[in-house]
């Protein structure tokens, strides 16, 4: 199914414990249940807390995505999950290439692409990240990085209704920096060239404050939010922003 725009989803990373995901989804659904708004929200928070917020989640309420996937269906690999597991929880989508398993897990667009796959085969969602690092900013390569980033990590196949793509800076992630208007414009621009009508999400950096003018960027489809999405209301804030941006 084709997920309705703007699709604004959080990125908890490894931050919380119960109690904490049970405030923060029940103060966002307190929200989402007065006021729908005509978009997805979504949250990705570790792998413990999948069944606490499915729990809280009434059908189709909120996106619930897992935060990576292993390749492998299952089997002799302590510590990983399978895409399957993360389905079995809940879930719908998982977070596949974020710079940080490329950066700190080594992750390459083979390894990324082979994720996605495996999310396709369980019926979730890959939202794939790709982006640039600040050296290869500066150099002026974003868009052959992006590219080689597709070649190497889209898998074929990939649908609107069955992947999402998140354009994530890496220079713009947990910074508080952003690319500007114009920047933004014409790198989603060149994706949207490249991807056809797949969602395209951007993140780094997005705030309750600069949501509207991220979100209205044209190509623009939501935004994925690692920090801003820990405090409800900044996270709703953004939610918000975008059903007027668009
Ligand atoms: C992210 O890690 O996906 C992200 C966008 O983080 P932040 O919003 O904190 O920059």
């Amino acid at each position: 199914m084709r997920l309705p725009k703007p699709i604004v989803i959080g990125n908890w990373k490894m931050n919380g414990r119960r109690a904490d995901a049970i405030a923060r989804i029940e103060a966002l659904l307190v929200e989402l249940r007065r006021a729908p708004g005509r978009g997805t929200l979504g949250v990705c928070p570790p792998a413990t807390l999948l069944t606490v917020v499915d729990q809280l989640l009434g059908v189709g309420e909120m996106l619930l995505g897992g935060q990576d996937c292993s390749s492998e269906p299952q089997g002799a690999h302590t510590g990983d999950l399978s895409a399957d597991m993360l389905k079995d929880a809940g879930c719908q989508a998982v977070i596949v290439g974020h710079s940080e398993r490329r950066q700190g897990h080594g992750e390459s667009d083979a390894v990324v692409r082979a994720k996605a796959e495996a999310a396709f085969a369980a019926g979730l969602m890959p939202i794939l990240c790709i982006g640039e690092t600040e050296a290869q900013w500066t150099a002026g390569q974003t868009l052959d990085i992006l590219d080689r980033q597709l070649d190497g990590s889209l898998p074929a196949g990939a649908a609107a209704d069955t992947l999402i793509v998140a354009y994530e800076p890496v220079w713009a992630i947990g910074t508080g920096r952003t690319p500007s208007r114009d920047d933004i414009l014409r790198t989603h621009a060149h994706l949207r060239r490249r991807v056809g009508d797949l969602a395209l999400l951007y993140g780094g950096s997005v705030k309750g404050g600069n949501a509207r003018e991220i979100l209205a960027v044209p190509e623009v489809d939501g935004a994925l939010v690692g920090g801003a999405s820990l405090d409800a209301k900044e996270f709703w804030a953004i939610y918000t922003a975008g059903q007027g941006a668009g």
